[in-house]
């Protein structure tokens, strides 16, 4: 059974532990005295290292209780966005907030609060199970690098669920690829006031391009954004050079291509619209780019086995799940692409990335019992 009041405490406690990305090892310690506790063996993998951080992701495994049987991952994130330092949690019966000058932190510290709470249940209730895996990464708030560079080849399991969305009642199998595009304009420096028909404004370039790019929602599967741009010197000077960073998403790979080839054309179109012959020599206005793929799709189909078993878990509580996909990336786009079978439960928080999140108790408590039902029937069925 999950105690909700030993669930919720222990949430209040995680969340009191400063942990923003890449300053994780107090949290971290934290968790590998509460999982040794319960019987788990902890290790730390060396992510730290490539991240410059202060602790690498926590792996932790509980031997099964029964013989046989296939191995099981709970995963969740251990850093927390900003302003994140400082939590002071306030509790209103159903609903945990913070005080207002920070975020909550349930992004992802409800997450950990509902599998040590899965894992304290499922010892007390001295259910058989099989082997389990316990993944609390770093650095997901910070381009997902601590999923990124997970050595999944140290787990056993290659089924799971990630905890890290809002809605209890939906398991996320579908999330987008991303690219993540940098452009530098180039122009030619003039003075403003005393010969501007001798210039190359860059920062007009790019918005010329910007204007006539398709940005937004494109199509259900599809986004792009242009989100920073920086550029020129002083107001008197005709800028020669502008930078933009954009980002193109989709849940289909041939529209993410097409996106991001569009939003190169259109600068390359509006580059060339731009030249000048001065004493003989002509200048051009000029456009360099790089493409960079953050990161690749989740896609799991709806008769995978875990979304089978989470569905089956959820009907044994007299509750339906519905499939979700989402425009954002989780750990589970990179387990995923390392080729393991996790979908992303909801845990009740809300309105995350803001100061005014917030937690349900009663979703932490129905997404806890979703995924011990979970667990026990993977273990019954594997
Ligand atoms: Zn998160």
């Amino acid at each position: 059974m999950i105690n909700r009041d030993r669930m919720r405490d222990h949430f209040l406690t995680l969340v009191q532990i400063d942990s923003p990305s890449r300053k994780e090892r107090e949290i971290a310690m934290h968790l590998k005295e509460e999982l040794t506790s319960l019987g788990a063996e902890v290790s730390f993998d060396q992510t730290d290292q490539m991240v410059g951080g202060t602790v690498g992701n926590l792996i932790a495994r509980i031997p099964g209780t029964r013989s046989g049987g296939t191995p099981f991952l709970l995963c969740a994130h251990m850093d927390t966005v900003g302003p994140g330092e400082g939590i002071k949690p306030q509790v209103e019966e159903n609903l945990i907030k913070s005080d207002g000058s920070t975020i909550l932190g349930a992004d992802d510290k409800s997450g950990i609060a509902i599998i040590c709470e899965v894992l304290r249940a499922l010892q007390k209730e001295k259910v058989p199970y099989a082997e389990l895996e316990i993944v609390f990464t770093i650095c997901e708030e910070s381009g997902l690098l601590g999923a990124r560079h997970l050595d999944v080849s140290r787990l056993h399991a290659r089924t799971g669920l990630i905890l890290d969305s809002s809605d209890p009642d939906r398991l996320i199998t579908r999330a987008p690829a991303a690219n993540r595009l940098q452009f530098t304009l180039q122009g030619f420096e003039a003075h403003a006031g005393v010969c501007p028909e001798r210039g190359i404004n860059a920062i007009r370039i790019a918005s010329e391009a910007i204007a006539g790019m398709r940005l937004g929602r494109l199509d259900d599967e599809t986004t792009a954004n242009i989100g920073t741009i920086e550029g020129g010197i002083a107001i008197n000077i005709i800028p020669s050079a502008v930078t933009v960073h954009g980002e193109a998403r989709s849940h289909d790979e041939a529209k993410l291509k097409a996106q991001t080839e569009h939003m190169i054309r259109c600068f390359e179109e509006a580059a060339g619209q731009h030249q000048l012959t001065l004493d003989g020599t002509t200048h051009r206005g000029q456009v360099t780019y790089q493409v960079q793929r953050d990161y690749d799709r989740l896609f799991i189909p709806e008769e995978a086995r875990i979304v089978q078993l989470v569905r089956h878990a959820a009907h044994t509580l007299g509750r339906e799940i519905t499939l979700w996909r989402t425009g954002g990336a989780s750990d589970a786009n990179f387990l995923c692409a390392k080729g393991l079978e996790v979908a992303n439960v909801g845990t009740g928080q809300r309105e995350v990335h803001t100061v005014r999140e917030y937690l349900l108790l009663d979703d932490m408590v129905r997404s806890a019992e979703l995924v011990l039902n979970t667990v026990k029937l993977h273990a019954s069925m594997s």
